[in-house]
């Protein structure tokens, strides 16, 4: 059992004895995702003020830091909290409600109509912190939320302690938040005058849902404005081939060449998906850095198909892993998403070589990072970004023995595996325990609200 001890005294850092920092890590074999992919087996991570300070050699760390908290990780992996680059945070109310149905059927039948019904701003809240407590469990620090009353999903996020970007969703039809379609701008006014301040944590984000849900012209106003307040768009692109043949049909182009005809692509562009794409949509993409989250789960229990993945990184396309709403996934596990990535693309391609572990844990990190543009701060553990960590405890029969920690954590980890996590240098995970709120106290919320949908 690790323990975080406090010291009773420790030095200034303005004397000549080791600084004083907030944390030191130390003794754990730290994997600090950067652009080598390097490991370091006996190694430490220095925290002060939110932001790391140091990475390298544990003796070294040891000699330069005393922590005025310091925890000792023998026996554990260390490295980056996971990004989930695409989700609807709250669906986790909607979650096993409507399994093993066609799209069509289960978005028309099930999803829309109980949203409708449903959806408001005490579910987007208790939905959204149910979300954050299970990815903070599984090791994911920064989540990419798109959803409804999105300024609660900020409160839930806020309360949890989880890095979010979050995209208030806008669509050319009657929403839960905005029943007038004609009203959207004062909608997206109303939640960018609302988000709450949170030092830097939180980011607004605007979200089309698609461009077969949004006209032309919904589409160039909400990525104008994302322009001018310097925030991520965010939209669904091309996740069927039916909704490749609508657009076609509707605007004589594929759907990567009508946005980016309308002026849509940029680096500050995430899609989700990115299924039907051919080789010079890929092309177009990565000319304009457009970032993509990736995510196959959702693809095949919806049986969307199965995005082009070896042929976009071969392109340079910054891909991020997401796990989609948990009503078609069902959980938030990055870990098994990883696992999942890795392997799908091996038997689609009929190739062993493609989507390689390596590659796979940079799109749960740092590609993830890049993505949604913040690779500035987050995605890897280097000295001036945010001390968002994550630590592994593999002294476990599944995790035995240990040659190699990179196919560890893309093969055999699951989220449930995480012991310890720290949000810009918060712990929020300790021995396994969320710290920041009740979680007996947010399942009785939701089980209470599902339970009265239930009735219905
Ligand atoms: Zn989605």
């Amino acid at each position: 059992m690790c323990a975080a001890l406090p010291r009773a005294s420790v030095p200034d850092g303005n004397s000549q004895g080791p600084q004083a920092v907030d944390w030191v890590l130390t003794n754990a074999w730290v994997i600090p995702c950067d652009h080598l992919l390097s490991t370091i087996p006996q190694g430490a991570v220095a925290i002060d003020d939110g932001n790391i300070v140091a990475v390298g050699a544990a003796k070294d760390i040891g000699r330069r830091f005393q922590g005025r908290r310091e925890m000792d990780l023998t026996d554990h992996l260390l490295l980056p909290g996971l990004i989930n680059a695409h989700t609807h945070a709250a669906m986790t109310f909607f979650r096993g409600l409507g399994d093993d149905l066609p799209l069509n059927q289960w978005l028309h039948d099930v999803i829309f109509p109980t949203e409708a019904r449903w959806v408001r701003p005490e579910l987007v809240y208790w939905g959204t912190l149910l979300a954050a407590v299970e990815m903070l469990a599984n090791g994911i620090t920064t989540v990419c939320d798109g959803y409804f009353f999105e300024e609660s999903a900020a409160r839930a996020a806020l309360d949890s302690g989880i890095r979010a970007v979050l995209g208030q969703g806008v669509l050319d039809f009657p929403t839960p938040d905005q029943p007038d379609p004609m009203r959207m701008r004062d909608r997206v006014a109303e939640f960018l005058e609302s988000f709450p301040a949170s030092n830097g944590r939180l980011r607004p984000s605007l979200f089309c849902h698609a461009p077969y849900t949004c006209r032309p012209e919904t589409l160039q106003w909400v990525k104008e404005l994302c322009r001018q307040r310097g925030l991520l768009f965010q939209t669904h692109l091309s996740e069927t081939a039916g909704e490749v043949k609508e657009i076609q049909e509707r605007y004589g182009d594929r759907p990567v060449f009508f946005l980016e005809r309308l002026g849509i692509l940029d680096a500050a562009t995430l899609c989700a998906h990115g299924v039907w794409l051919e080789r010079t949509e890929i092309e177009c993409l990565a000319k304009h850095q457009v970032g993509l989250a990736h995510t196959a789960e959702s693809n095949m229990k919806l049986a969307s198909g199965i995005a082009p993945v070896p042929a976009m990184l071969a392109a340079g396309i910054k891909i991020g892993l997401g796990t989609d709403g948990c009503a078609s996934n069902n959980n938030l596990d990055v870990f098994a998403e990883m696992d999942m990535v890795a392997k799908l693309h091996k038997v689609f391609d009929k190739d062993p070589v493609v989507c390689s572990a390596r590659q796979v844990l940079h799109m749960g990190t740092l590609q993830g990072a890049r993505a949604l543009c913040w690779d500035d701060a987050i995605g890897s553990l280097e000295v001036g970004k945010q001390a968002d960590i994550i630590a592994i405890d593999v002294r476990r029969p599944h995790l035995t023995p240990l040659y190699d920690p990179i196919s560890h954590l893309v093969y055999a980890i699951s989220g449930s595996d995480v012991r310890h996590v720290w949000v810009g240098g918060r712990q929020i995970l300790g021995d396994g325990r969320i710290l920041t709120v009740n979680v007996a106290d947010v399942m009785a919320e939701v089980r209470e609200l599902a339970g009265r949908m239930g009735e219905r």
